[in-house]
């Protein structure tokens, strides 16, 4: 029968594919997504799924967009592929656009992937501080708990020992700071005085680093895998000074928080600053297909623009800024624009916070939080003593939100022990069934696990 073929999917797929993260066992099997419309994906035995993990993966634009396969067709056909050695329209209308919502002058470099646009700033920063005759800028400082990929350079960008410990060593010169956690401030403290002595510890870094080493500063706006960590605006801004101050690049990392999720296109343009560079992935093409994308700003570009051969940036990316992935990411933006989804999800996330208002009553919610359609629920084992949620207890309540149709998430495997934070991260494109669908499933699984 149809359903057999269906189970032996997942059986043929316990055989050969080889996951990330999850292993699958014949207890514990994997899903296999067969389709996917608006908020909500159906798996191989016919269950439906609200994806509320989907903006960690930022199909913000919702499934099923024919508009979108009808750009990435046409323009198949008419030209499948051009090195970015050389040129063509979608990737030249698409930078221009960018420049638009950037709000600033970026010449833009394309890959494929968060992490190639990450290792594309590290590369292109420590070269621009050799053509600035200081070659020994060469370190990066960046912030625990965060998530900045999986290649090398990203890795050890990223601030989750699990996720690097077994790789080492990895590339030298990556150092990390605490990020503000407004929740587990010291208890006295105002979360603004917190948030200034946190971005001076960026401060403390470099000078203790000495300065004279210090290529640049790569953050997330707020930390979103690592458990949606939102810092005063005071923070941002000063982290931008300190970085003028001592003649460190500051990269901002929108691979989660661009494209709207935050409720705003990107999430800096909450605080306010010009980072120099931005890399921005996932959300461009709301996951269609693979694009990446480094902003640079001009005038950074401009140490680079010579004739002499020497100062070329030699990086090459054989599929970066394909045409099909271009035209996607233009009708993907011409979509957020059409439906004002950056707007909406300014909306619904407030809606959110304010219907689970309730939950913060729960003995084991410690905080809720959020910015834009991105919610964080940080549970706690104890709520005097902020002990974190065991896993077990993770697991019960995301098991239970699956088990009547809502997929969320919590984040990765960050330092052992803080594995504690819910996020809730829907398409933008929900429909206020979907929201009412959303809250009811979280209002009932908390009230039925105690
Ligand atoms: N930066 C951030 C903030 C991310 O969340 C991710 C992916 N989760 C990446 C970079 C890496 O992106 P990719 O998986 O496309 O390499």
């Amino acid at each position: 029968s149809a359903k057999e073929k269906l189970n032996t999917l997942a059986e043929r797929d316990r055989k050969t594919i080889w996951h990330q993260i999850s292993s699958y066992n014949e207890t514990k099997r994997p899903m296999v997504v067969q389709k996917g419309e608006g908020a909500w994906i159906t798996d191989h035995e016919g269950n439906r799924y609200l994806d509320g993990m989907s903006g960690l993966w930022c199909v913000n634009v919702g499934y099923g967009r024919e508009e979108l396969a009808d750009a990435a067709a046409e323009q198949m056909k008419k030209l499948a592929y051009v090195p970015m050695t050389q040129s063509h329209e979608p990737a030249i209308r698409l930078a221009e656009k960018l420049n638009e919502l950037l709000e600033g002058e970026y010449k833009i470099f394309y890959s494929n992937s968060g992490s190639d646009a990450n290792e594309v700033a590290f590369k292109l920063a420590r070269q621009y501080h050799q053509q600035n005759d200081e070659p020994s800028r060469f370190k990066f400082i960046s912030r625990y708990r965060a998530y900045h990929g999986s290649s090398m350079g990203a890795l050890s960008a990223t601030g989750q020992a699990l996720r690097k410990y077994k790789y080492e060593p990895l590339v030298p010169g990556f150092l990390h700071i605490a990020p503000p956690d407004n929740y587990r401030r010291p208890a006295g403290q105002s979360v603004e005085d917190y948030n200034v002595k946190c971005a001076l510890e960026f401060e403390e870094k470099i000078i203790w680093e000495q300065k004279e080493t210090i290529a640049g500063i790569i953050m997330e706006p707020l930390i979103t895998g690592g458990g949606v960590l939102i810092p005063h605006p005071v923070y941002v801004k000063k982290v931008q000074e300190i970085c003028r101050r001592h003649g460190v690049l500051l990269i901002i990392d929108e691979v989660i928080c661009g494209f709207g999720r935050t409720g705003r296109v990107f999430g800096h343009q909450h605080f306010g600053i010009k980072p120099d560079i931005i890399t921005m992935a996932k959300g461009l093409t709301s996951a269609y297909l693979p694009l990446s994308v480094t902003a640079i700003r001009k005038d950074i570009y401009d140490r680079f623009d010579s004739e002499e051969e020497n100062s070329h940036f030699r990086h090459v990316n054989t599929f970066g800024g394909n045409p099909s992935a271009c035209a996607v990411a233009l009708k993907n933006l011409e979509i957020i624009e059409r439906e004002n989804l950056v707007d909406r999800s300014a909306q619904l996330g407030e809606r959110l916070l304010k219907e689970l208002v309730d939950l913060r009553e729960h003995p084991h919610v410690g905080d809720i939080r959020g910015l834009g359609f991105l919610l964080g629920i940080e549970l706690v084992e104890n709520k005097e003593s902020k002990e974190p949620a065991s896993n077990e207890r993770m697991a019960a309540i995301v098991g239970a939100c699956k088990e009547i149709g809502l997929i969320i998430g919590k984040n990765g495997d960050t330092v052992a022990g803080f594995n504690n934070v819910l996020t809730v991260s829907p398409p933008l494109s929900c429909t206020d069934e979907d929201v009412d669908f959303i809250i009811a499933v979280l209002k009932k699984v908390f009230n039925e696990i105690k």
